[in-house]
């Protein structure tokens, strides 16, 4: 399938638009570091890499079917230490709750929490909890989320800038309408850390149990927190990867900072997380981004583009690509950022048959707290002393790959 026809156009995003939303979100906006210019217009998830990889054909290849073929029955195991049978078993069944909500809805075109929004199982209620204080409603919805699982939790406000621009219906690859209903005001985000140690066997098949853990958990956490807030008579929207862009959410709802690796690297677990959303009407106080100087040390560290095998992360300053230009059709345009090349980065995922974070695993914020020298950085690393912090971590060189076959004797050794 090549570029699909008889679609309706994109919506335009034109200069009032995008003076309304500097005079709305500036502020807020230089706080959590982010950068928009005079090209910038919203993200079209028909361009998002994994939609591409189902009808433009310079994405699509043999590899890249085998890939998704690979999270099925077709798994793809292999000699080579982590991508044995059991390997990818453990991935399949890490995210087969996320498959079950992702594929209910095959027929009407909704692949639910990736191309769209999880459809609401309980109506809003009809008995509205008084909100006198957003504040003491915000405090305690935190505690609602991490009693459900969540380990961050931050709000901010709806911005549309980070929403798609029209949403895929999977049936066809057509487009869709992406508008949330009216009187939505506030998006919760919530972030949800992996598993250390499986993270430290990628690149391999075990390693990807990791990530479809969590989609699992965000599955059944987004979908808890919307019914308790419907059932407390206001909206609430559970999202996973679908509607908006989550990485700019996360980082004005205070949790993060965005890195040189694509990812929002917290203070808590670096960016060893998978985020979710809610979008509600429910009156909430929004936390407000703070420098972390997280941000700073990417500027000075390029450990993780240094790991990358097909050198898809960028070594030199956050640039913006424009709207105009013809490539990086997978990269929001008019946003001074860290960019990956999405085909080389796909590309080597669809080789593998498997996800790859070793960007993720190599990042020396990706600790799990139990060692000295791993707060003693951080501490540095955050602070004006980043350059002691960069030559401790160069001492330290690479963090080595777990073998996930002593990942398999640990967890027997249990
Ligand atoms: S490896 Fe270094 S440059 Fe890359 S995200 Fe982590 S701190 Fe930033
Ligand atoms: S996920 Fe793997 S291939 Fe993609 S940017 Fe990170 S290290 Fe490179």
């Amino acid at each position: 399938m090549s570029w699909p026809s008889n679609q309706p156009d994109q919506p335009v995003t034109d200069d009032a638009q995008r003076q309304a939303w500097r005079e709305r979100f500036g502020e807020s906006d230089r706080a959590a570091g982010i950068e928009t210019t005079d090209n910038f217009v919203q993200f079209d998830q028909m361009n998002d890499l994994f939609t591409r990889a189902f009808w433009d054909d310079s994405v699509r290849t043999k590899d890249s079917d085998a890939f998704f073929d690979s999270y099925r029955a077709a798994s793809a195991p292999r000699r080579g230490d982590g991508f044995a049978l059991k390997d990818f078993a453990l991935r399949n069944a890490a995210w087969a709750v996320s498959d079950i909500l992702s594929n209910r809805g095959n027929e009407a075109g909704l692949r639910e929490g990736f191309q769209s929004a999880i459809v609401d199982d309980t109506p809003v209620g009809e008995h509205k909890l008084p909100v006198d204080d957003p504040a003491a409603m915000a405090g305690e919805i935190k505690q609602v989320a991490k009693l459900f699982g969540a380990d961050l939790v931050g709000i901010t406000e709806v911005d549309e800038r980070w929403h798609y621009s029209t949403r895929v219906d999977t049936r066809d690859f057509s487009r869709a309408d992406n508008s949330l209903p009216e009187g939505i005001t506030h998006v919760i985000v919530l972030g949800h850390s992996m598993d250390y140690d499986l993270v430290r066997t990628y690149p391999s098949a075990l390693a990807g149990a990791s990530t479809g853990m969590e989609y699992s958990h965000e599955a059944a956490i987004v979908i808890q927190l919307a019914t308790y807030i419907r059932n407390l008579g206001y909206q609430a929207i559970a999202s996973m990867n679908d509607t908006a862009l989550v990485i700019p959410y996360a980082v004005k709802a205070g949790l993060g900072e965005y890195g040189r690796n694509q990812m929002v690297i917290t203070p808590q677990y670096g960016p060893r997380l998978r985020f979710s959303k809610v979008f509600t009407s429910l009156p909430l106080a929004i936390d407000t981004p703070r420098p972390l100087g997280i941000r700073q040390y990417c500027d000075i560290c390029t450990k993780c583009a240094d790991a990358c095998p097909p050198r898809a992360l960028p070594f030199d300053e956050p640039k913006e690509v424009a709207a105009t230009d013809g490539g990086a059709r997978s990269t929001i345009k008019g946003v001074k950022k860290w960019s990956a090349d999405c085909e080389k980065c796909f590309g080597y995922w669809a080789k593998l048959k498997t996800d790859c974070a070793i960007c993720m695993r190599v990042c020396p914020f990706n600790h799990d707290g139990r060692k000295l020298v791993d707060r003693l950085f951080t501490r540095l690393a955050t602070s004006r002393l980043r350059r002691w912090a960069l030559w401790l971590d160069q001492r330290r060189g690479m963090p080595a790959r777990l073998k996930p076959k002593e990942w398999w004797s640990r967890l027997v050794a249990r």
